[in-house]
C-alpha cells in the first residue's frame, strides 16, 4: 500500500510511525510533514488546508489511501472530493466536519437527536441580542463561537463583564475572524472531562482506548490554554460500567443521529464528554484525533494500523481488529519558551537519539524542521510553540509516565518547557496516588 497522511503535526507523526509498522505498506507520503516524519516518510510542502493542492497531489502520486489529520481539510470538503472519484480516504463528509466546524450545527444535531448536552440558552448574531440576553441566563454561562477559531472560541464566563468582552471582540470588533460572528450561549455543565474517541465507516464503530489531556500550560492546570500540554492512556480512565453508559447512551445514539441524518462519516470521531452528576453529557465532537491524545492511543495500538484504515475506507470496518496494549501510555509536549504566547522558533535541538534510546520511548516530532548543520550533519530545529511529544508506554501508568519524563530529561533547546505532572505525575512522585 501507498499511503498518504495529510498534516503536520504530533499527530501525523504518530499515524504515520504506525502506519510504518505495517508489513503492506511501502511508501508513505505526508503533506506537508515536519522535521520528524521526514525520517520516516517523504515529505511534500503543500498547503494541507486546500482541497485543489490535495487532489493535484494526489492525482500525481495516486496513493492507494489518504489518510486526513486536521480538520480544516475536512471542513473545506477534502472527502467529498475524492468520494467522488472514487479514491479511498479516511475523512468524514464536509456536512460531517460541521460538527467541528459549527458549535450550532452540533448543538442543533444533538437536540434533534436528544443526545445529552448541556441546554442551550440561544443563539446570537446580533451584539445587542446578545447582551440583552445575559439578564436571563445562570453563571457561569458558556458562550461559543459558531466557527472555527484556533482554540479561542470557547469561553466559561464567570460573570457578566468577561462575557460582555467576549461579545464585544467576537460580535462588534470581529476579532475572533468569520467563525465568530455566531455566538452560542449554553449551561456550564459540571464534572470531570473525558475524551471518548471512535473509528466508525458509519456501518459500525470501535472505540479506541481512553486517554485524558491536559490543556493548560502549567502544572496544577495554571496558566492559559494550550493545544495540549500532554495526554496518558490507561484503562482505569474508563470503568467497565462508565463505558457501558456512554456507549449506550451517548456513542449509539450518535450512530444512529449520523444514519438518520444521512451524515456520511468515515474516519475519527472524537467525543468531548462531561461526566456529571446526572450522566456523560456531550461538550463537543471533533471530526478528527486530538492532539497530543492521538500519540498516546496509537503508542497502545496493536494491531495493523494501514489494514485498518483501508478497512474504515472501503466501508468493511471490523472492530475486533482493533487490539490494544494492557498498561499505559503517556505523552509529554515539549513546548517553546512563550507557548502559547509569543515565542521564539530556530532553536537547535540537542538529546533526541538519547531519547529513543531509553526502552519503550519514542519522540514524536510536532513543531520541527531538518536542516543541514555546519559539519554537514542533520539538524532538527524548533518551527512551532509545541514541539515534540515525548511518548513511552510501560505496565502502568507510573511506569509510561516514568519512561517519558527520563526521555524529556535528555531533550534540550532554548526555552524548552514543560509539564511535570501529566497523568498525576507529581502526586506519584510524592508517592501519592497517580491518578
Ligand atoms: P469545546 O470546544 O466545545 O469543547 O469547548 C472547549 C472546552 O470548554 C471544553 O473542553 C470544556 O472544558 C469547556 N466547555 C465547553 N462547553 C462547556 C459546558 N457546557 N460546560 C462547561 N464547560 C464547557
Amino acid at each position: 500500500m501507498k499511503i498518504l497522511v495529510v498534516g503536520g503535526g504530533g499527530r501525523e507523526h504518530a499515524l504515520v510511525w504506525k502506519l510504518r509498522q505495517s508489513p503492506r505498506v511501502e511508501k508513505i507520503w505526508c503533506a506537508p510533514g515536519n522535521g520528524g516524519i521526514a525520517a520516516e516518510a517523504e515529505c511534500v510542502g503543500i498547503d494541507a488546508g486546500s482541497v485543489s493542492a490535495l487532489v493535484e497531489l494526489a492525482e500525481k502520486l495516486q496513493p492507494d489511501l489518504t489518510v486526513i489529520g486536521p480538520e480544516l481539510p475536512l471542513v473545506n470538503g477534502v472527502s467529498d472530493v475524492f468520494h467522488q472519484r472514487k479514491w479511498a480516504i479516511v475523512a468524514p463528509s464536509a456536512q460531517a466536519a460541521q460538527l467541528e466546524g459549527s458549535k450550532i450545527f452540533s448543538k442543533e444535531f444533538m437536540e434533534r437527536h436528544g443526545l445529552p448536552t448541556a441546554r442551550r440558552y440561544g443563539t446570537y448574531e446580533q451584539a445587542s441580542q446578545a447582551y440583552a440576553a445575559l439578564d436571563g441566563v445562570r453563571w457561569p454561562l458558556v458562550i461559543k463561537a459558531d466557527g472555527l477559531c484556533a482554540g479561542k472560541g470557547v469561553l466559561v464566563a464567570k460573570d457578566k463583564e468577561e462575557a460582555r468582552d467576549f461579545i464585544e471582540r467576537s460580535l462588534e470588533k470581529r476579532e475572533l475572524g468569520p467563525g465568530g460572528q455566531r455566538l452560542l450561549f449554553e449551561e456550564a455543565l459540571e464534572g470531570e472531562e473525558l475524551s471518548f474517541i471512535l473509528l466508525t465507516d458509519a456501518r459500525s464503530y470501535a472505540a479506541l482506548v481512553p486517554t485524558r489531556d491536559h490543556k493548560r500550560a502549567f502544572d496544577g492546570d495554571q496558566g492559559p490554554n494550550t493545544g495540549g500540554m500532554g495526554a496518558y492512556s490507561t484503562d482505569d480512565l474508563l470503568p467497565a460500567a462508565l463505558r457501558e453508559t456512554i456507549l449506550s447512551t451517548i456513542v449509539e445514539p450518535v450512530m444512529h443521529g449520523l444514519a438518520a441524518d444521512g451524515i456520511r462519516y468515515k474516519g475519527f470521531l472524537y467525543i468531548g464528554l462531561m461526566l456529571t452528576k446526572s450522566g456523560p453529557k456531550i461538550l463537543e465532537f471533533n471530526c478528527r484525533l486530538g492532539d497530543p491524545e492521538t500519540q498516546a492511543i496509537l503508542a497502545r495500538a496493536d494491531f495493523d494500523l494501514a489494514e485498518v484504515l483501508a478497512d474504515v475506507a472501503a466501508g468493511r470496518l471490523q472492530a475486533g481488529k482493533l487490539k490494544w496494549r494492557p498498561g499505559a501510555s503517556a505523552c509529554l509536549v515539549l513546548a517553546s519558551g512563550g507557548y502559547p504566547g509569543k515565542f521564539a522558533t530556530g532553536k537547535r535541538i540537542e538529546g533526541l537519539a538519547a531519547a529513543e534510546r531509553i526502552p519503550g520511548v519514542k519522540v514524536l516530532h510536532a513543531g520541527t524542521i531538518r536542516q543541514t548543520g555546519a559539519s554537514d550533519g542533520v539538524e532538527i530545529i524548533t518551527s512551532g510553540g509545541r514541539v515534540l511529544g515525548v511518548t513511552a508506554t510501560g505496565s502502568n501508568l507510573d511506569a509510561a509516565l516514568a519512561s517519558a519524563y527520563q526521555g524529556a530529561a535528555e531533550i534540550h533547546f532554548d526555552g524548552m518547557h514543560y509539564r511535570k505532572d501529566i497523568g498525576g505525575h507529581a502526586a506519584a512522585l510524592r508517592g501519592g496516588a497517580a491518578v
